[in-house]
């Protein structure tokens, strides 16, 4: 990337509200290494009343990464995502593009739950989602699937695919077609 397409995507990045950020080399961290990292995190307030970390599972090498916005109840009693009523639907639906969790790679914005499930608060997203990002930058999915209308990943862009806009059952279906940039996203 030359000094013009830096500062191109870096103004690009600035549109998406992203203010700060600095580059990872690949080579230089490992989704353990990052794991064990965002395991210890007390950045913002949600550390102080998660039972569980819940980092993400599923293959490093993910084409396919589903990305939530924040774990539930039940991700936090057992530390993993999308497990309870809302992970049947997911299996489901990975199970039907002839896939198991074995493939992709699933995860959150958030890595701590909001109390009672409310809604993750703006300081909150933004405090945790370079973790997601540099998730992503070492994975490098050729598709990201936003579940729940996660707001950051719709923020990306790309075209969405609504499935099933009947669907109530808690899996709204934003698929977001994005390559993900080489530039690394890290707290
Ligand atoms: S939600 Fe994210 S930023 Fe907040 S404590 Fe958990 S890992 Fe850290």
């Amino acid at each position: 990337m030359d000094a013009n397409e830096a500062r191109r995507f870096l103004s690009a990045l600035k549109g998406m509200g992203i203010e700060s950020y600095f580059v990872v080399k690949k080579d230089e961290i490992t989704l353990p290494m990052l794991q064990k990292q965002v395991k210890a995190c007390t950045r913002c307030p949600l550390a102080r009343t998660r039972r569980t970390v819940v980092f993400g599972e599923g293959n490093e090498k993910a084409e396919l990464v589903f990305v939530g916005e924040a774990p539930g109840e039940e991700e936090d009693l057992q530390g993993r995502p999308f497990v309870g009523r809302a992970g049947k639907l997911l299996d489901q639906m990975i199970q039907r593009m002839r896939l198991s969790r074995k493939d992709v790679f699933i995860c959150n914005v958030l890595k701590c739950r909001p109390p009672q499930n409310r809604d993750p608060d703006a300081s909150e997203i933004d405090m945790c989602k370079n973790y997601l990002f540099a998730q992503l930058e070492i994975i490098e999915p050729k598709v990201i699937c936003a579940l729940e209308g996660t707001r950051i990943t719709r923020s990306w862009g790309g075209r969405a695919y609504h499935q099933d806009p009947r669907s109530d059952h808690g899996i709204q279906r934003d698929c977001v077609a994005s390559h993900v940039s080489p530039v690394i996203l890290a707290p």
